[in-house]
């Protein structure tokens, strides 16, 4: 249906956009259609209607700072007008948490996914949306990125955001969703694409009414999602490729590939809260900010004496009263005179009028007397106040993930919740028919699933919310139904086998159906065939990783292009990459230049605490014996030749990767 002006389109005996007025006009205090062409159709409600501000640009986010630019009330809801089911108490439920959370957007969720373009939206970020879209920013997820934004879920009635993309997807809603959402049965009817394709189109209801500020407003658009998800995907795969001289999916090279990877992924945006302990291995959603000085007050970071430096004589010793003791949690009450000292121990807070400390070790104590060298400091072994972290400073930041120094700075704060990225969630699953699960017995000819395992141990490390989908035989029917159902339900689809140049065929003309893939044979060994790509299902889409289906190609191919992906995907925006390490290589490795290899190597140290790496023995793709008894990758570079004995090579370790 693209190119049509779907608002426009008759279902049931009504015009799209008739659904979505009479559900959502209730819930608002007025209504903005945004809408850049057939504006006179979309008038019929009398309503106000608004094209883009910006021009070359069909996307939401053009449409919602088009209505909100118009709206005067505080809150702006934006819905698009080919989702004639929308919930009910869609804007209710998203102003009771928006006013809860204090975020700046609320977003419904389905199944633990965004649907992003349903959201309430405070009126205040227009400006902060208006630099976004003039900074050349266009994608709904990347303005998100940099809000605070609060999930609303919408599980009890996740149909209820079925869109209308295609006639196939209609029988489906007639059939299935139509039912659940309420609405009384009729005919459908698809109108026929109108003369004008291209811009989408709205229309609006006036908004003259004294506003109020207790509704917001609504914007709907008739965007298309899915078919813009699409298009924009395909559009950046060809703006990438055209950008890389050396781009070719039959020798594509190891940096090429993770390149492409990562220009096309989509962040998770949306947030949670959690208990500090159960942030461990996850990734903030937002800053940490200081809510107080740490250390609160100034003390001391030795046990000695704290005392006045200006009581201190120049070049000679000095002997001072002992007037109390300060410990850590007892402070000292009173001031400190002159010719006065306090015993202090470390922690302990400064005595009023201190400014120095002086260690123990180096005084003599004589009954209430101490003797103090020459040569003291002033401000010495004394620590400030906000000297660790500042109030209203950020600690840590979003995007970075939460290790155990986060989790003590977070509880150095008081803090017993934190705002986390939601976790990423992935599907995956085996495909081959001469799989046989563990278990069973092993037929002629069949292997055991052993992927599975391995994608499940690589998975669980990187904290993701997994859902294992099994095997699934290589006919084009299962495997479609798996792929639909893996899109529907995580963020990230994961298989293993059925990329190598013997099967590829009906897997890409099913992968092409069900959304954009591009297959690759990547200049590297073990690892050579790789698909990447996007599958879209009923309005949700998921990146698409399919692996090889060899076991160590498997290891690889995630180390080196899915690991991060994921992380980044997981809202990652620390220095993740992994230490490439330079060691001597003891043995001789045979190898031509024109691809990199990943070796399985054994990284060890000799009794003179030198390092040094060996290759371990097989190295066949199939040998997961191989990565069991080695310690790291030898990573040999696409241009280099073969490796004497003694030549130093690159090794990534296994430790904190597997
Ligand atoms: P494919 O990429 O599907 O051609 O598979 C390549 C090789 O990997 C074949 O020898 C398969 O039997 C083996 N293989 C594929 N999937 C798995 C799996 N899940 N567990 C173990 N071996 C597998
Ligand atoms: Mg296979």
């Amino acid at each position: 249906m693209g190119g049509i002006d779907k608002g426009l389109q008759l279902f049931r005996g009504q015009r799209l956009v008739d659904h979505v007025y009479a559900r959502l006009a209730p819930q608002v205090g007025g209504i903005i259609i945004s809408a850049n062409q057939n504006h006179d159709a979309y008038k019929s409600f009398g309503v106000r209607v608004v094209s883009d501000a910006i021009g070359n640009f069909a996307g939401p986010l053009a449409g919602l700072h088009a209505g909100m630019s118009v709206s005067r009330r505080p809150y702006v809801a934006t819905v698009p007008c080919d989702s004639p089911f929308l919930p009910e108490d869609l804007v209710a439920r998203l102003m009771a948490r928006l006013n809860e959370s204090g975020a700046a957007i609320a977003v419904a969720t389905t199944r633990g996914r965004p649907e992003p373009v349903f959201c309430l939206v405070q009126r205040s970020v227009l400006e902060h949306l208006t630099n976004f879209l003039k900074s050349g920013g266009r994608k709904v997820y990347d303005w998100y990125a940099s809000l605070a934004v609060v999930e609303v879920n919408f599980d009890d009635q996740a149909d209820a955001f079925s869109n209308i993309n295609t006639r196939e997807q209609l029988a489906d809603l007639e059939t299935g969703a139509l039912a659940q959402a309420g609405t009384p049965a009729a005919t459908a009817t698809l109108g026929h694409p109108s003369p004008a394709p291209g811009n989408p189109v709205a229309s609006a209801i006036p908004d003259d009414a004294p506003a109020r500020t207790d509704v917001p407003d609504a914007v709907a658009r008739t965007d298309l999602p899915d078919a813009l998800a699409r298009t924009n995907l395909r559009d950046a795969l060809a703006r990438v490729v055209s950008c890389m001289d050396d781009y070719d999916p039959n020798a594509l090279k190891v940096e090429r590939a993770r390149a492409v990877i990562h220009s096309l992924l989509k962040p998770i945006v949306t947030t949670e809260r959690v208990a500090v302990r159960a942030a461990l291995g996850r990734v903030l959603g937002e800053d940490v900010i200081s809510t107080v000085d740490v250390p609160a007050h100034d003390n001391s970071a030795m046990d000695g004496y704290a005392l006045r430096h200006a009581d201190l004589e120049a070049a000679e010793e000095t002997v001072l009263r002992v007037a109390g003791s300060a410990f850590a949690g007892k402070q000292y009450e009173g001031k400190l005179g002159k010719g006065e000292c306090v015993r202090i121990m470390t922690g302990a807070v400064m005595p009023h009028g201190a400014d120095t400390v002086v260690i123990q070790e180096i005084v003599k104590l004589e009954g209430d007397k101490v003797r103090i060298p020459a040569g003291q400091k002033q401000g010495q072994n004394r620590r400030l106040a906000g000297e660790d972290l500042r109030v209203g400073k950020p600690v840590l930041k979003a995007g970075q993930a939460v290790g155990p120094a986060e989790l003590g700075l977070i509880a150095s704060l008081g803090l017993a919740e934190v705002t986390l990225r939601r976790r990423l969630r992935v599907a995956f699953f085996s495909t081959g028919d001469e799989l046989a699960s563990v278990g069973s017995q092993l037929k002629p000819g069949e292997v055991y699933d052993s992927n599975r395992y391995t994608l499940y141990g690589m998975l669980a490390r990187l904290n993701c919310e997994l859902i294992d989908m099994g095997v699934v035989r290589d006919d084009p029917a299962s495997l479609e139904q798996a792929l639909k159902t893996a899109a529907s339900d995580a963020d990230a689809i994961i298989t293993s086998g059925g990329v190598s140049v013997g099967e590829a065929d009906f897997i890409r003309e099913l992968l092409g159906k069900l959304g954009d893939v591009v297959f690759w044979k990547i200049a590297m060994k073990p690892g050579r065939p790789m698909a990447f790509g996007r599958i879209v299902h009923a309005g949700k889409e998921a990146h698409f990783f399919g692996l090889p289906g060899n076991p160590v190609a498997v290891m690889v191919t995630f180390y080196q292009f899915v690991r991060d992906a994921l992380l980044s995907l997981s809202g990652r925006t620390d220095d993740f990459s992994l230490p490439l390490l330079q060691v001597p290589c003891t043995a001789a490795i045979k190898k031509a230049p024109g691809r990199t290899e990943f070796q399985r190597g054994r990284l060890t140290c000799d009794d003179q605490g030198r390092w040094s790496v060996r290759p371990t023995g097989a190295q066949g793709s199939g040998v997961l014996r191989s990565m069991s008894e080695a310690n790291c990758f030898i990573v040999l570079e696409h241009e280099r030749a073969s490796v004497n004995p003694g030549e130093p090579v690159q090794v990534q370790l296994f430790e904190g990767l597997v």
